[in-house]
């Protein structure tokens, strides 16, 4: 599988090993060193995967992923945080953010490349499937219907978006933040509890008795399409 990828990051051996070995694996590379360049790069010429340094000159890698991940024409570009940082939190700030996955300096070629593949391999497929399933539930998105073990389920327009937008990523944990920024949008004001509402309400309609529970809540971090 090979894809265009972008590299910010400032630290210049870094960057030249981990496009050597980028293109040893068949991507086609471009880079940047500075935070300004990259987003601008990266939105001249989309990228189908961006490795993003933490800290960057003048504009942080926190703040590009931010505001490509708030961003719909952008948000659906994988991101990975290349981060010299090792801390939980530092983790849990990472995926705040909105980025799909995170490696701390000095990471193996061998485990960034596994992960590169994996979200190359669920970011490309998904979004132009009109079907889609996970376990024994399936979206019918051009009908906007939900099946469960093939019964049919009723969702409400908020709750159709929700688990829309979860079975992209089936297991990924989402903070409020990120659901509320990806399913109600970014200009509306809406209370983080309200995520927890729907969520409710979603999951009440979604665990069928006897079925599986399909929506896990994760302490201190947020919501995941998971059993
Ligand atoms: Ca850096």
């Amino acid at each position: 599988m090979s894809a265009h990828i972008f590299i910010a990051e400032d630290e210049a051996p870094i960057s030249t090993l981990l496009k050597y070995n980028l293109e040893k694996e068949g991507h086609k590379v471009s880079s940047s060193e500075n935070g300004e360049d990259s987003l601008k790069s990266i939105k001249q010429k989309m990228p189908d995967l961006i490795l993003l340094d933490w800290m960057l000159p003048d504009l942080s890698g926190v703040e590009i992923c931010k505001q490509l991940k708030r961003d719909k024409k952008y948000n659906d570009i994988p991101i990975i945080m290349l981060t010299a940082k090792g801390e939980e939190e530092d983790k849990l700030k990472a995926f705040e953010t909105g980025a799909d996955d995170y490696v701390t300096k000095p990471f193996s070629q061998k485990e960034l490349n596994a992960r590169i593949k994996s979200l190359l391999r669920r970011a490309k497929p998904l979004s132009s499937t009109d079907v889609v399933e996970f376990k024994d539930l399936k979206i019918d998105r051009l009908a906007k219907r939900v099946y469960r073990n093939d019964k049919e389920i009723i969702l409400g327009p908020t709750e159709f978006k929700l688990l829309d937008f979860f079975i992209k990523n089936p297991k990924r944990v989402y903070s409020r933040e990120q659901l509320l920024n990806n399913v109600w949008g970014e200009n509306i004001y809406v209370e983080s509890r309200t995520v927890d509402v729907h969520i409710r309400r979603l999951r009440k309609v979604l665990n069928v008795s006897g079925l599986e529970s399909l929506i896990r809540t994760v302490r201190s971090a947020g919501y995941s399409l998971d059993n």
